[in-house]
C-alpha cells in the first residue's frame, strides 16, 4: 500500500509496533517454509529474481525479502510505534501512538489478519498437567514434553505442526474438522501454478455467491518442503499420526471428538476433486493438455472404520495440546464504528463503512489470492486508486 500511495504523491506514513516484518519475526515456528512457490511473492515492482523460483522461503528468508522490499521502496516505516487508537478526528482520523498522535484524512487498516489464535472456550476444562500451546506460540518439538501431543485443527499449520512432531518420535493424535486438501504438484506442476494460471486465485469477492463463507475457507493442507512432497492425511496417517474428528469438547479430563471424520474426509476429496476437475478442464481450453503430464487422482482419505470419540488426557500418554484452530484480527485499538454483530469491519472490498478508512491484509478482501503475500499489490492498487479519489474529492470530514 506504501508503494501505491507514494506512485500517487500521496504523503503518508506506515506505523508498526515492532520491526519490519514483525510477525515473521515474533510469530512463527523455526522450520515454517511458505506454502507459497518463491516466485508467487509478488510485490508492486519486486518480483523474485534468484534461481529457483519454484523454491519455498524459509522464515528468515521471509524476513529479508519484506525487509529488502520496505528497504527498496524506500517505505517511510515509523518502527516500534503502536498505534493504541484510532478515533474520528477534526481532520478526518486521529491517531494515537505510544510516540504521539498523527491527524490524517484517511486510514487504512494494515495490522493483520492472524493477531489472535483462535482457542475454543473449553480448553480451560483440560487438566493442568497438559500444556497447551497455539500454533502462534509453537517453535519446535524440541521445546515439547517428550510424550503423546493432541494437534487439533488439519489445515495448513495443524498437518505442518503434527508432521515434524511425530517425526520427532512424539506420536500425535490429529483432530480433524472442515479442510481442505491438495496435491503439492499436480500434472507436474506446482498446484499454485495451476491456481494462478487458470485464475483461481485472482477470483473476486463480487463475483463468489457466498463471501462470508468463503473468507472463513480454511488454508489448502500445503507444505513447501524441499522434497515438494503432499502433505495430505494419508501421509500423515503413513507415519503413524493417529486421526480423530473434530473436537466437540473436554469433559472430566476426557478430550470427545466428533463422529464426523469419515463426513469430513470424504468432503474433502470431493473437493480437491472439482479442483483439479477444473485445472483439467483449464488445461484442455487452452492447448496445455498434452505438454503437461496426463491427469491424476490420488487415493481417497484412509480413515480407520471407527476412529475413537474420546481421548483420556488424565492418563499420561498426552501432555500436550497444540491448537491450530485459526486466527483473527485484533482491532481492541479500533475506536470507530465500523463493526458489525459478529465484531468483524463493516467493508465493500477493503473500502471501509466509514469515508476515508480502509482495510486491507484480510482473506478474500477483494480476490481470493488477497489471503497471500501475492494478493496484496493487487488490492493496493485498487485501495489506493480508491483513495486518491477520495482525498481529491476533498471530502475529508469529521467522522465520529
Ligand atoms: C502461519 C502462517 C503461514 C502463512 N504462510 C503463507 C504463505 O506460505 N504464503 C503467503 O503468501 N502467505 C502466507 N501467510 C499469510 C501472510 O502472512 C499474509 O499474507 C501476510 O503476512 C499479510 O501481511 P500483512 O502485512 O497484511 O499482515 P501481517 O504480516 O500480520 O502484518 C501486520 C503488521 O501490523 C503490525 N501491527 C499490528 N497491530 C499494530 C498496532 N496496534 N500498531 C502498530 N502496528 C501493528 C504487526 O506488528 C505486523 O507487523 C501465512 C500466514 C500465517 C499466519
Amino acid at each position: 500500500m506504501s508503494r501505491c500511495l507514494a506512485e500517487r504523491a500521496i504523503d503518508h506514513v506506515v506505523l508498526e509496533r515492532g520491526e519490519v516484518a514483525h510477525t515473521w519475526r515474533t510469530e512463527r515456528w523455526d522450520s515454517l517454509r511458505l506454502l507459497t512457490p518463491n516466485w508467487q511473492s509478488r510485490l508492486p515492482g519486486f518480483g523474485y529474481s534468484g534461481d529457483d523460483p519454484d523454491g519455498y522461503r524459509t522464515v528468515p528468508e521471509v524476513i529479508d525479502f519484506i525487509a529488502g522490499y520496505a528497504k527498496a521502496i524506500a517505505a517511510p516505516v515509523r518502527t516500534h510505534t503502536r498505534v493504541t487508537s484510532v478515533r474520528g478526528g477534526e481532520t478526518g482520523y486521529l491517531v494515537r501512538t505510544d510516540q504521539g498522535d498523527w491527524n490524517c484524512r484517511a486510514v487504512v487498516l494494515a495490522s493483520g489478519a492472524c493477531n489472535i489464535a483462535q482457542v475454543p472456550a473449553f480448553a480451560g476444562e483440560a487438566p493442568s498437567s497438559i500444556e497447551q500451546l497455539t500454533a502462534r506460540d509453537y517453535r519446535n518439538p524440541g521445546r515439547l514434553a517428550a510424550s503423546g501431543v493432541l494437534v487439533v485443527g488439519a489445515s495448513a499449520s495443524g498437518t505442518q505442526i503434527a508432521n515434524e512432531i511425530q517425526r520427532s518420535g512424539r506420536p500425535v493424535v490429529l483432530s480433524v474438522g472442515e479442510h481442505i486438501r491438495a496435491p503439492r504438484v499436480y500434472r507436474g506442476k506446482d498446484l499454485q501454478w495451476w491456481m494462478d494460471a487458470a485464475g483461481v486465485l485472482d477470483e473476486r469477492y463480487d463475483e463468489v455467491d457466498d463471501i462470508k463463507r468463503a473468507r472463513r475457507v480454511p488454508s489448502l493442507q500445503l507444505a513447501g518442503t524441499p522434497d515438494r512432497s503432499t502433505l495430505d492425511l494419508n501421509a500423515l496417517t503413513a507415519i503413524g499420526v493417529k486421526l480423530v474428528g473434530r473436537i466437540a469438547g473436554i469433559r472430566g479430563g476426557t478430550a470427545q471428538f466428533a463422529g464426523s471424520l469419515r463426513n469430513m474426509c470424504a468432503l474433502s476429496d470431493l473437493k480437491m476433486g472439482r479442483l483439479l476437475d477444473l485445472i483439467d478442464e483449464w488445461a484442455r481450453n487452452n492447448g496445455i493438455d498434452d505438454i503437461v503430464e496426463p491427469p491424476q487422482r490420488l487415493p481417497p482419505t484412509r480413515v480407520e472404520e471407527a476412529p475413537p470419540l474420546g481421548l483420556d488426557l488424565t492418563a499420561g500418554a498426552i501432555k500436550t495440546i497444540i491448537w491450530a484452530t485459526g486466527y483473527q484480527p485484533d482491532y481492541s485499538w479500533l475506536e470507530l464504528p465500523v463493526f458489525d454483530r459478529k465484531g468483524a469491519i463493516r467493508h465493500d472490498g477493503g473500502v471501509v463503512c466509514l469515508p476515508g478508512a480502509y482495510l486491507i491484509g484480510a482473506p478474500f478482501l477483494r480476490r481470493r489470492k488477497s489471503t497471500l503475500i501475492d494478493g496484496a499489490g493487487d488490492d493496493a492498487r485498487d485501495l489506493s486508486a480508491h483513495l486518491a479519489s477520495y482525498l481529491d474529492s476533498g471530502r475529508a470530514r469529521i467522522v465520529a
